[in-house]
């Protein structure tokens, strides 16, 4: 028998792979786990399966650094606890193949965040820890003696495939302990630190965060907070942002169930404050709010007026190099094979802000398929599959167990 030469092939569809520069016409090959070629034209006898994307966007799978996936701990009004999801009940389904904890789990309970999740789950997930020992568990994250920046490091180094940053959130106090002390962890550990300001106090101006504290690379999120210092009284983005910007600080959206005003954001984004990065935030507050999913978070930027490439690349390529993972985030050959196959709907739509105000648009994004390590994990119209009728009268499993990720099929061992 003929040994073909790919497993998946998506054929017709449009190419956005920000980090090789394509936007265009060109089918994606996919052989065992890794793309194997983005060309035009591959023909489709050379594959097992073809599946015909023309009129969608094929992008790398989504990569959505800020969200709370430790679950099933128990603990009630935690993020680490009830706040969180397990991931793949909302990942796949939006195009999300990569999908970052930010902060949930501290490095006391990294490991048990680790068995219970990550182990456990399809999506990828990766994890910052948070410099608070036990994480985001509503009681110590205020408490000093819990940020130990060498037992941070010391279990990020031990987790290096696994964790790509260090968090600090939700700190009210009025100096600079959190923050600093996760930078120091950071720096041991040779990662990158995420800021989730918490309380916004004039001991510490989060205008001294972006400019001095954080070191080039660094990542402050909720970048579009009613409390940020963002916008000066004509309505203008203050310019000390572009300031931190230019020293090398990443800017992430970190919608959520709070974070996230289109009195900041639509002002902001007119004047080319736009996120480095596009995340969700998700947690059991914001997902049936505003934020919804990444694919809806991601449409509310492409109708506040960003490019459709744009919006691509800081929910791909952006954020895969903000945690320095960028071995993900692209379609180049030798790649996880992880891809979105998303569909822009035209007409009127709407967005929800978190603080429930509403924004008119007539654009968004729906994710159509998802392929996560080579296969196929969600595919909404069922664009794989034969009619039913069309089938023998007593069919069986349908798929292979070589590209369909979808059904049970008793031979997949991989
Ligand atoms: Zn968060």
């Amino acid at each position: 028998m003929e040994r073909l030469e790919y497993d998946l092939l998506l054929k017709g569809g449009t190419v956005i792979d920000p980090r090789n520069g394509v936007n265009g016409v060109r089918d994606v090959a996919i052989a065992g786990r890794k793309i194997a070629a983005v060309e035009a034209n591959i023909p489709a006898r050379r594959s097992i399966e073809t599946i015909d994307v023309t009129g969608l966007y094929v992008t790398p799978g989504l990569v959505d650094i800020h969200a709370h996936v430790y679950a099933g701990t128990g603990l009630r009004g935690a993020f680490c606890g009830d706040y969180s999801l397990y991931p793949d009940g909302h990942t796949f389904r939006s195009g999300v193949t990569t999908v970052v904890d930010a902060g949930s789990s501290g490095w006391r309970n990294f490991e048990d965040f680790k068995d219970r999740v990550i182990d456990r789950a399809r999506t990828r997930v990766l994890a910052m820890l948070n410099i608070a020992g036990h994480g985001m568990d509503g009681q110590r994250e205020q408490d000093a003696r819990e940020m130990d920046s060498e037992e941070a490091a010391r279990q990020a180094l031990r987790h290096k495939d696994l964790v790509v940053g260090i968090k600090t959130a939700h700190y009210a106090g009025p100096d600079w302990v959190a923050v600093d002390r996760a930078v120091q962890a950071a720096t041991l550990a040779g990662l990158p630190v995420m800021t989730d300001f918490g309380d916004f106090r004039p001991e510490r101006p989060y205008r001294e965060l972006v400019l001095e504290r954080l070191r080039p690379g660094d990542i402050s999120t909720h970048m579009y907070l009613r409390m940020m210092p963002l916008l000066d009284g004509a309505g203008r983005v203050l310019p000390y942002l572009f300031d931190a910007r230019k020293r090398g600080v990443f800017f992430d959206v970190g919608y959520g169930g709070g974070s996230f005003l289109f009195r900041q954001a639509v002002p902001a984004i007119r004047q080319g404050w736009i996120p480095d990065s596009i995340s969700t935030d998700l947690h059991a507050l914001s997902m049936n709010g505003g934020m919804q999913d990444m694919t809806n978070v991601m449409s509310n930027f492409l109708n506040m007026g960003m490019t459709l490439e744009a919006v691509i690349a800081a929910s791909t390529w952006n954020p895969a190099r903000e945690i320095r993972r960028e071995d993900l985030g692209n379609l180049s050959a030798g790649a996880p094979a992880d891809v979105a196959v998303l569909r822009l709907a035209e007409g009127e739509c709407g967005f929800v802000d978190t603080f429930g105000a509403r924004m008119k648009g007539t654009r968004r994004l729906v994710c159509e398929l998802t392929v996560r390590d080579g296969r196929v994990v969600w595919d909404r119209n069922g664009k794989t599959r034969q009619e039913w009728d069309e089938l023998a009268p007593d069919y069986g499993i349908q798929g292979d167990a070589r590209w369909d990720g979808m059904l049970r099929h008793p031979e997949r061992e991989r």
